[in-house]
């Protein structure tokens, strides 16, 4: 058995999170060989003949898409590992910003830039936008999570290298998190700066924007357990990935109103900065952005992308 770890448009914390099961990872290797990855090992090219490649990044600019296409012919499964892999994660982001302003940024506006400040000509040009992984080529399983999370990884990874199939969890964030629902009065949207949310009852209702209702699980609601709003890392509900009539931004928004009973245009009013606060691990999917209601495209063109 053959597995080959991609990095495209990504941070690497997906490898590090494969790395991060420590003694499972033994398990894993006894197994497989990893015969590819570059976070690990000095391997510019994958050999042919994987058997299980996982890719993780979302594909930004030529070389991803190249680096993409090559493995999908030499794999004969493909994972897209981790949400930027599955829906463009928070490089889709770079959307937001001129090719130019993120180039200037990177390599001119840190302090590690190379002195001089000079852009360098070298880099591998942007496509006309990002894309999840499955928007280019076919994939076989999504594991989403950015990264994805350890128990996941112990349930999944075993099953994977031997064949056998295993039953998961398809529930949302918030099927996953004990609070409970408080009372709803004199809401509005507040920043997550502001205040201190309590610990027992559900954020949404204490005015955080909190993305269970409309997210993924398998992470044990963990981000609502340590008293943080979920931010929707592990991608879409299954319902809105189903649904074409659904999408993040409209079934928060039902939600919100559901829950307070405000009308749907008065808690439009109290949203902000929408790019990054309904779509900031999936503005780069083209199934999201392809659903009719998404407000995906108009953030796009508003960007003058
Ligand atoms: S999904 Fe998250 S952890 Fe994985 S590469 Fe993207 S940003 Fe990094
Ligand atoms: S909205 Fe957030 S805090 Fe409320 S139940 Fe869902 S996950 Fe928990
Ligand atoms: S609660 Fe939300 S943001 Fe936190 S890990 Fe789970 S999916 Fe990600």
């Amino acid at each position: 058995m053959k597995i080959a770890i991609e990095e495209l448009a990504g941070c690497s914390g997906c490898t590090i999170s494969v790395l991060d099961l420590h003694e499972a990872l033994l398990d894993l290797v006894a197994q497989a060989d990893i015969v590819y990855s570059p976070v690990i090992m000095d391997a510019k090219e994958p050999p042919e003949g994987i058997d299980i490649a996982f890719v993780t990044g979302a594909v930004r600019n030529e070389e991803n898409e190249a680096r993409l296409r090559l493995l999908r012919k030499r794999a004969k499964t493909l994972i897209a590992f981790g949400t930027c892999a599955c829906y463009g994660g928070v490089s889709g982001l770079s959307m937001l910003g001129k090719q130019e302003d993120l180039f200037a940024c990177v390599y001119r506006g840190v302090e590690t830039a190379d002195e001089g400040n000079v852009v360098p000509t070298d880099v591998p040009p942007f496509l006309y936008r990002a894309f999840a992984v499955g928007d280019l080529v076919k994939v076989d399983y999504y594991v989403t999570g950015c990264p994805p999370k350890e128990k996941f990884l112990k349930e999944i990874l075993p099953a994977l290298v031997s064949g056998n199939r295993v039953e998961l969890s398809k529930k949302s964030v918030c099927s996953e998190c004990d609070r409970k629902m408080g009372d709803v009065k004199d809401w509005h949207l507040k920043r997550r700066y502001e205040g201190i949310p309590d610990r027992e009852h559900c954020l949404l209702g204490q005015g955080y924007l909190c993305l269970g209702p409309v997210t993924f699980g398998r992470c044990n609601a963990s981000c609502p357990h340590n008293n943080v709003p979920c931010h929707g890392c592990n991608g879409p509900s299954l319902d809105i990935l189903r649904e074409p009539c659904r999408d993040i931004y409209n079934m928060m928004v039902k939600r919100i109103a559901d829950l307070t009973d405000l009308p749907q245009k008065e808690v439009e009013k109290e949203v902000y900065d929408v790019a990054h606060t309904m779509y900031p691990f999936t503005i780069g999917s083209l199934i999201m952005e392809d659903k009719e209601i998404s407000k995906i495209r108009d953030l796009v063109k508003g960007a003058g992308n």
